[in-house]
């Protein structure tokens, strides 16, 4: 057999092992499985980000707070003067008015961040419950599923390894070069791999390819297409 009828030959058998991999991709089982596996990966640093938030805005909260505080003890000073005593001084009078009224006016701003912010805690909270809950659900079904998944894979083990052993024994033919980028490619997802040239176009793309690249063809055996990145092989 020559190397080109071993390579072609080696993808209608890796072509088998392609469709069960499709078969099991496409169960309820491993569909389930994988949407679980996505959910809980994206979930934990959304949890992580709640909790950092939460921190934060408690922080935000427990600072303000002190400083509502703070007024509130420097107006309760505003009682606390003897404003008899002060009645022949109009300028004193009206300074002290005017600084009790700048105090009660940041209080009262005050006051409408501070429930601001215990709201958007809340909120956060809230959220954070949410997504923990059906984190919950998540993991329940990712436990199940992957079991489940793992059943039916292993229903298709044997079959698989009879297909696994017949491309070892194929792979001893070919070229090592010409099958590193052949298993590149089926890992990258190019399918197929190896193409017949038609005409002077790639076989799958239909891409016109230069006549240079198809002089190539002859002699190398391969020649890979611009356009699709498979290998066109002349037969
Ligand atoms: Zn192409």
């Amino acid at each position: 057999m020559s190397n080109l009828q071993t390579i072609v030959g080696y993808q209608a058998t890796d072509k088998k092992l392609l469709l069960i991999e499709k078969e099991l991709a496409a169960t309820d089982e491993k569909k389930k499985y994988a949407q679980a596996r996505k959910f809980l990966k994206s979930a934990q640093t959304a949890l992580e980000g709640y909790e950092n938030k939460a921190i934060s805005l408690t922080g935000e909260l427990s600072r303000m707070e002190t400083h509502y505080n703070n007024i509130v003890e420097q107006l309760k000073d505003f009682s606390e003067i003897d404003y008899a005593e002060l009645e022949e001084n109009e300028g004193e009078l009206a300074y002290l008015k005017k600084n009790a009224l700048a105090l009660a006016e940041t209080l009262k701003a005050l006051k409408k961040d501070l429930t601001a912010v215990k709201e958007k805690i809340e909120t956060v909270e809230k959220e954070y419950k949410a997504l923990k809950k059906q984190t919950i659900v998540m993991q329940k079904q990712y436990r199940e599923y992957k079991e489940k998944y793992t059943a039916v894979a292993e229903g298709k083990e044997a079959e698989m390894q009879v297909i696994r052993q017949q491309l070892e024994e194929l792979e001893k033919q070919i070229p090592p070069a010409v099958l590193e980028r052949y298993k590149n490619k089926r890992k990258e997802g190019v399918w197929p791999v190896l193409c017949q040239l038609k005409g002077d176009r790639c076989g799958v793309c239909s891409m016109d390819l230069p006549r240079a690249a198809i002089s190539e063809l002859s002699e190398k055996g391969f020649i890979e297409c611009e356009n699709c990145h498979r290998l066109i092989y002349k037969e």
